[in-house]
């Protein structure tokens, strides 16, 4: 090897990755990630300064760049496949990772309204529709990879909201339907879904701002002890599903999370 070549293993060198919410957390890491293993990528986000900053940061335009898409617009999501497409040549990998936790309110009874809708509009139609635009442009090409961020709260009962709760149970549906659809044109659809990580989204939710102290907690509830689950975790995951090591991956719902989703001793309690 050359003095200065990198000496990561570029999985997915050649690809043409377009990552929502691509500006913060996981999608964030995830960006860097992709980069970093030879993809060029499309960052599609609402916050537009930090999405820019993060590209001009990573690398050149001809290997990442931005623009502007809100999830809950059609126009929004077929305008960036349609950029992904007339910058890059073509589209390989759609990550559907944008997503919104709404409002905290676990209790039937509280619940509004406008909370789920806006809550299923970015999570839900979000993402059904950044897969129906991808699928227009993998179909012709006979091959693509579909991501989620789903969420551990799609295989157990964490008490956050029935909006968020019910709209990850959503994307696994979606995931599974898609991955049967599409794979007859050979796309293979699968979803993330990971355990609490401190994320702006995440620390929204907790009311706790001290990364530390969220982390703290986060990590005495969980299964797995001495690590602490990161953006880069999901963002590994990610990579494997979409490189080409997973060819035979599709319609899973992979937890990144420890083993926390297997664990209820809960029972116990009565014994001691
Ligand atoms: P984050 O807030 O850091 O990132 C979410 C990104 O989505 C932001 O950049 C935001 O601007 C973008 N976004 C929000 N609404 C959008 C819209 N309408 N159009 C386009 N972009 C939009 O949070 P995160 O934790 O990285 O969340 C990423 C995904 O991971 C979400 O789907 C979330 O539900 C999921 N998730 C997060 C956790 C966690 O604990 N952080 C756990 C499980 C799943």
């Amino acid at each position: 090897m050359m003095s200065g070549e990198s000496s990561v293993a570029k999985s997915l060198e050649g690809k043409v990755a377009l990552i929502t919410g691509g500006a913060s957390g996981i999608g964030e890491s995830t960006t860097r990630v992709f980069v970093e293993h030879g993809a060029t990528v499309l960052v599609a986000d609402i916050q537009d300064e930090l999405g820019q900053s993060l590209c001009k940061q990573l690398g050149s335009p001809e290997t990442v760049s931005y623009t502007h898409c809100d999830v809950k617009s059609e126009s929004d999501v077929q305008n960036a496949v349609d950029t992904a497409v007339s910058r890059y040549g073509k589209l390989d990998i759609m990550f559907n990772n944008a997503g919104i936790a709404g409002e905290a309110e676990p209790r039937l009874i509280a619940s509004n309204l406008h909370n789920f809708k806006r809550v299923f509009d970015v999570n839900v139609l979000g993402g059904f529709l950044g897969a129906k635009h991808a699928a227009r442009v993998m179909i012709p090409a006979m091959k693509g990879c579909i991501l989620f961020t789903a969420s551990i709260v799609s295989k157990i009962c964490m008490g956050l909201s029935h909006a968020y709760t019910t709209s990850k149970h959503a994307v696994v549906g979606l995931t599974e339907n898609l991955a049967v659809e599409l794979g007859e044109y050979g796309i293979r659809v699968n979803c993330i879904s990971p355990y609490a990580i401190v994320t702006p989204l995440f620390q929204k939710t907790s009311g706790v701002s001290k990364k530390e102290k969220v982390e703290g907690i986060l990590s005495a509830a969980g299964v797995l002890k001495g690590a602490i689950l990161e953006p880069s975790d999901v963002a590994q995951a990610a990579l494997f599903l979409a490189s080409d090591d997973a060819k035979y991956l599709n319609g899973v719902n992979l937890p990144v999370d420890g083993g926390y989703s297997l664990n209820n001793q809960t029972w116990k309690a009565g014994f001691s």
